[in-house]
């Protein structure tokens, strides 16, 4: 769903939807027949009246059409972050963060809010200000599959291919997911991040029964079947990459800058800080860091975890796949939920430079390379490192105007999901001519020392103001399992592959920690599909378009 919080003006515009073209077209033709009937006027062609007539008839009727909606309730957290289900809202006690607890198992007998952990300081502990709200209320356009075929990244609702059915209504479950796989696809998740290729066979294989309609289940799938995980690994895979206003839907909080842990103030260095070595030229106070001399000096981040009690731990780790609104689950209480490291990063900080020759870049570290976007000179140049031995350079991947110095105070982010680097300036983004598409080949691409040590960093020269950093990671899809080579340990692989078989969709969760989707049961039968989800209508604060 569209953040509306911190969206700004200017944010990149969303496609025009199918609904928004009829009112235009409804619009312009109501504002296009002139008032007829006076004597100076030509005689009134009636051909063109009856079919201007027609015309409007068979738009409105497509207009009803399109908006005859449903509307349905979120009861669970499985497409959390993006949309909630029973929740309870709660502050941090020590970072003063608000977030949302996945308050849907309190039928259950679950006790109220005791321990959880705050997803932007990591503080395990009581929040404070809990209230209760129920589930975002969605309205569902049943026609938009009639009109357009469904397409990746879309939010449909559907009934749940298999039994039990809601005993109650004796019918079967209404789920909302992610759609992320299409008809005769095979998708492989990987990192959190989705590939898919048509490039895959499986009409040798044995023939879902029941003339088809059991295709849905999960053996025709052919979960991580050999051939597709080597097709992966040869690259033959298509990364799927998203849209801008997708980033912006999905991202998670990593770290506000504006919500500093009061329990780790004094103690211990603060997450944001000058780098050792080459720190030149930082101050910081108040949540904002200033620069100033001609020497180039970088501030680092390093996501500093406290530990269960309470006391600092010395160490720092990777940023991780982490959500606070699991943490009441049994299974993230009791440490059972397995993280994994999330290499996609957003960072975004307003600025102010001033003075000619003063520079402001954004870092983020991706594995063994690094990308950087530098705004100097009244440009935007994006860069990648490429390592030569044990001399590593930066590579200028594109550069594009984008005026900084003497502006004001801009707000500046920069993004690496999917394999993609993305600039926003002020909410707009930069227009590179191309995009820049950054993958590194599988074989290389692992953790290092510095995704733990600095994985987002800002460096700056003469005068800059880097107020409200923020950090944020990418939607995390999860794996279910491990894939080994021949079925040889040593030779594990985190690819899962899933075919998707004729007629049917495969869909996730958002919340892929603790979403029940078709990575357990299997795909949707067209038949199906309810409609897809276009807006939130309650509660109010979160109204807005679903991207
Ligand atoms: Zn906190």
């Amino acid at each position: 769903m569209s953040d509306l919080t911190t969206t700004t003006k200017g944010e990149a515009k969303p496609k025009r939807s199918i609904g928004q073209f009829f009112i235009d077209l409804v619009l312009r033709i109501v504002l296009d027949r002139k008032p007829g009937g006076k004597k100076d006027e030509p005689p009134r062609d009636i051909f063109r009246e009856v079919k201007e007539t027609i015309v409007f008839v068979v738009v409105l009727v497509l207009l009803l059409k399109t908006f005859v909606a449903e509307a349905f309730v979120i009861p669970t957290g499985s497409m959390a972050e993006t949309l909630w289900g029973d929740q309870l809202r709660v502050a941090c006690k020590e970072c003063d963060f608000a977030f949302e607890l996945n308050y849907s198992a309190r039928g259950n007998g679950r006790p109220d809010a005791n321990i959880c952990i705050c997803p932007n300081c990591g503080f395990r502990g009581t929040p404070a200000n809990p209230s209760a709200g129920t589930g975002d209320r969605v309205l569902v356009s049943k026609y938009a599959y009639h009109i357009e075929k469904p397409k990746r990244f879309d939010v449909p609702v559907f009934k749940y291919p298999q039994e039990p059915y809601n005993p109650r209504e004796r019918s079967a479950w209404n789920y909302i997911k992610r759609l992320i796989g299409l008809p005769g696809e095979t998708i492989a998740i990987v990192k959190g991040d989705i590939y898919f290729t048509k490039a895959l066979d499986y009409s040798w294989e044995r023939k879902p029964e029941g003339d088809g309609k059991d295709g849905w289940l999960l053996q025709y799938c052919y979960h991580n079947d050999r051939r597709a995980v080597e097709a992966f690994l040869e690259g033959k895979f298509e990364h799927y990459r998203k849209t801008p206003d997708q980033i912006l839907t999905v991202r998670r909080n990593v770290f506000d800058i504006d919500h500093q842990p009061t329990f780790l103030t004094g103690k211990m260095k603060t997450r944001w800080h000058p780098s050792p070595n080459n720190g030149e030229g930082w101050q910081y106070k108040d949540s904002t860091f200033s620069h100033s001399g001609d020497v180039l000096g970088w501030i680092r981040y390093q996501h500093l975890e406290p530990s269960w009690d309470h006391e600092m731990s010395s160490g720092f780790k990777e940023i991780q796949d982490v959500l606070g609104y699991n943490s009441l689950e049994d299974d993230f209480a009791s440490n059972r939920f397995r993280f994994e490291w999330v290499p996609d990063l957003l960072v975004e900080t307003h600025a102010t430079v001033s003075g000619s020759g003063s520079e402001v870049t954004l870092e983020l570290n991706y594995g063994p390379t690094r990308f950087q976007a530098k705004f100097a000179n009244d440009e935007c140049v994006l860069l990648q490192e490429k390592a030569n031995g044990d001399i590593s350079s930066f590579v200028e991947l594109a550069r594009t105007k984008a005026p900084l110095v003497s502006q004001g105070r801009k707000q500046l982010r920069f993004s690496d999901f999917d394999g993609r680097l993305t600039v926003w300036l002020d909410g707009r983004v930069l227009d590179f001519g191309k995009f820049i598409d950054v993958d590194v080949p599988r074989d290389k691409f692992r953790m290092t020392d510095a995704d733990r040590e600095a994985p987002v960093r800002i460096g700056s020269k003469g005068e800059v103001l880097c107020e409200k950093i923020r950090i944020w990671r990418d939607v995390y899809y999860k794996n279910n399992s491990t894939y080994y080579v021949d079925g040889d340990p040593n030779r594990a692989t985190e690819v899962e592959t899933y075919f998707v078989q004729p007629g049917h969709y495969f869909c996730l969760g958002d919340n892929s920690q603790s979403s029940h989707d078709g990575r357990s049961w299997g795909t949707v039968p067209d038949r199906l599909l309810l409609g897809r989800a276009i807006l939130v209508y309650w509660p109010w604060f979160r109204m807005g378009v679903i991207e």
